[in-house]
């Protein structure tokens, strides 16, 4: 078990396709379909990556809602199933907005 983990966009993607999650976090079904429809675009020009930007960011602010309406139980679960002790949870592409951390 590590000390903390950072959920940062990155990670929260990646919970988002991660079913061991889907029982505690029903949203993510739906976020992983909302997800999966934003195109690909790897690389990209700035404006392309722009816009996969702005497809998912509304994808991934509605995931860290819902992990933040956890109750006691479901945030420990939470944090069980990454294997950390605690978790930062944050906002924005670099984490620089405001932070969660439980
Ligand atoms: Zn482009």
């Amino acid at each position: 078990m590590i000390a903390q983990l950072v959920v940062d966009a990155q990670v929260l993607k990646n919970i988002i396709q991660d079913p061991r999650f889907y029982k505690l976090l029903p949203c993510l079904v739906n976020a992983s379909e909302r997800l999966r429809a934003v195109p690909a675009t790897k690389g990209g020009c700035g404006r392309c990556q722009k816009r996969r930007l702005a497809a998912e960011n509304p994808v991934l602010t509605d995931v860290r809602n819902c992990i933040m309406r956890l109750d006691e139980a479901g945030r420990n679960e939470f944090k069980r199933l990454l294997n950390t002790q605690r978790v930062v949870i944050t906002a924005g592409q670099h984490g620089a907005l405001a932070s969660v951390a439980f």
